[in-house]
């Protein structure tokens, strides 16, 4: 038997394994609870770069299209939000008259 000091908390223990690295199965699961954290901030963060790249990417897209058609971001922003519009518009009319009925 061999007395060992815990990697999480550093209490001294004894060893009832050769591959015990931990004082007890506590200490165990918040090593392994943690790296699970670790990996998980990790690939949020990634995840998080994507999408910043990818709006940055629409954005790049839609000042093309604007130029294209001799508009500012703005107005070609503008443009297609009316462009959605109708569709808004007969959802809501849809809506009233079902509460009307
Ligand atoms: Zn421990």
């Amino acid at each position: 038997m061999k007395t060992l000091i815990c990697e999480q908390c550093g209490n001294t223990y004894i060893a009832t394994r050769a591959s015990q690295k931990y004082c007890s199965d506590e200490c165990r699961l918040i090593v392994i609870k943690e790296r699970g954290r670790l990996y998980n901030d990790k690939h949020r963060q990634k995840e998080k770069i994507d999408e910043q790249k990818k709006a940055k990417d629409a954005i790049g897209y839609i000042n093309e299209k604007a130029r294209e058609s001799g508009m500012s971001y703005g107005q070609y922003r503008a443009k297609l939000m009316l462009k959605n519009m109708p569709k808004i518009n007969t959802e809501l009319a849809n809506e009233l008259k079902v509460k009307n009925v």
